[in-house]
């Protein structure tokens, strides 16, 4: 029945076609696309193209042929293509976990005078690590926030800890955990009603929920580029800095890369004008090849058909958990209502912990996050819902 059901879904599914393009591996279920998206067929070409013409045949010239661009025209990319953003607020360089620390330093900064930050004790721990990290520098304090996992972190909730001594807000767009999508628009609001500054991190929702960060009235956005948006192992993270506020802002890691004239080597440091000062050291172009690839696909097949498969993929997931998963004790971490979930759905039991090395080996790949969570992440353009419904099954057998 559960199988019919998911060949029907396939069957009747716009974006079907879009699998193709992927590699293909040996396994029954890859149900991990927002940890580790699948490479493209077409990322393997163009890798070898890149180091037969460009790195090996224009060799150090190529950075005086667009290399030296690629943090600003690929961050246009990305902000056009996923965030909802004008040209010349998004750079890529670093990891989300460093970019994380100058946005969130340039932002406390910005505020001079107030001392706290808010974020949410269910935050991802690097979020949680970096701003104890950034603390304990500025003797700043964090207010932290408990959120109910069911719900997220509300409107409400916000608005009640952010206040005249608030500097900062940093949250998740979806929860790493859980999958609860939080309201970027009234959040931000809220925090901008008590006059603090606001800095989302985005890894889980980049590439699979339309956002509009210009909109939004979003300060700052930082994530990562290997999930959604298929980068690769330690692809390059992203930055949205506000244009309104470029240039007033600085960010700690002064490198030579984000000054007004790296080539100059003068003696003191001038920020670049505009995002450019976000970068740092050295643009890591080889990590930014793949995740052109895929925003190219998310483009041809349109972010809001992206976030419908999105919806129907983990609206299926949970169809199958009530009819073969619950009956077997598993509890559903994530929200019913679509509107309020992102791209994964996380499912409680006791046994999992154990059972994800057997299903791994099984050919089912979810991942497992503390304390008893199986965590099914489902990439719209490479997951079908047979899928889905042949990893579930595996799930339920292993479990009975
Ligand atoms: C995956 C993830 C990160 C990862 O940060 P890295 O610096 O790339 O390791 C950070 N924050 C959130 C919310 C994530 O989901």
């Amino acid at each position: 029945m559960t199988l019919e059901q998911a060949a029907a879904l396939d069957a009747a599914d716009p974006l079907a076609g879009f699998r193709d393009r992927f590699v293909p591996a040996d396994i029954v279920a890859y149900l991990d696309g927002n940890s580790l998206g699948r490479p493209l067929k077409v990322t393997r070409e163009n890798l070898v193209r890149f180091v037969d013409e460009v790195w090996g045949e224009r060799l150090i010239r190529a950075w005086d042929e667009g290399w030296m661009q690629t943090p600003t025209t690929l961050g246009d990319t990305i902000g056009r293509v996923t965030l909802g953003a004008a040209a010349g607020q998004t750079v890529v360089a670093d990891s989300t976990t460093v970019l994380l620390y100058k946005v969130v330093r340039a932002a406390l900064d910005a505020r001079a005078g107030r001392t706290e930050i808010v974020l949410d004790t269910g935050n991802f721990p690097t979020d949680r690590y970096v701003l104890e990290g950034i603390a304990a520098e500025r003797g700043a304090t964090l207010r932290w926030i408990d959120a109910d996992p069911a719900t997220g972190v509300t409107t409400e909730q916000v608005a009640a800890v952010a206040g005249p001594d608030t500097a900062v807000v940093l949250l998740s767009h979806v929860a790493f955990r859980s999958g609860y999508l939080a309201d970027v628009p009234a959040i931000t609001a809220a925090a901008h009603d008590a006059g603090a500054l606001v800095v989302w991190d985005l890894c889980h929702s980049v590439g699979v929920v339309p956002l509009r960060l210009d909109a939004w009235g979003v300060d700052f956005a930082v994530g990562c580029t290997y999930k959604y948006l298929n980068g690769g192992p330690g692809a390059p993270a992203f930055a949205y800095v506000a244009a309104a506020l470029q240039d007033d802002v600085r960010q700690p890691i002064q490198g030579w890369m984000g000054s007004a004239d790296p080539f100059t080597m003068g003696p003191g440091y001038q920020p670049a004008g505009g995002v450019r000062r976000f970068v740092s050291g050295t643009p890591p172009v080889v990590g930014m090849l793949p995740m052109r690839d895929m925003l190219d696909l998310v483009e041809e097949a349109g972010l809001d058909a992206i976030r419908a498969k999105s919806v129907a993929l983990t609206s299926f997931a949970l169809d199958v958990y009530d009819a073969e998963l619950a009956p077997l004790g598993v509890e559903a971490a994530t929200p019913r209502d679509p509107a309020r979930r992102g791209g994964h759905v996380t499912l409680d039991h006791p046994a999992f912990r154990e059972l994800v090395p057997r299903l791994w080996k099984l050919g089912v790949i979810p991942d497992f996050r503390p304390p008893d969570g199986l965590r099914v992440g489902l990439s719209p353009l490479s997951t079908s819902f047979t899928e889905v419904a042949r990893g579930l099954l595996v799930v339920a057998d292993e479990l009975r």
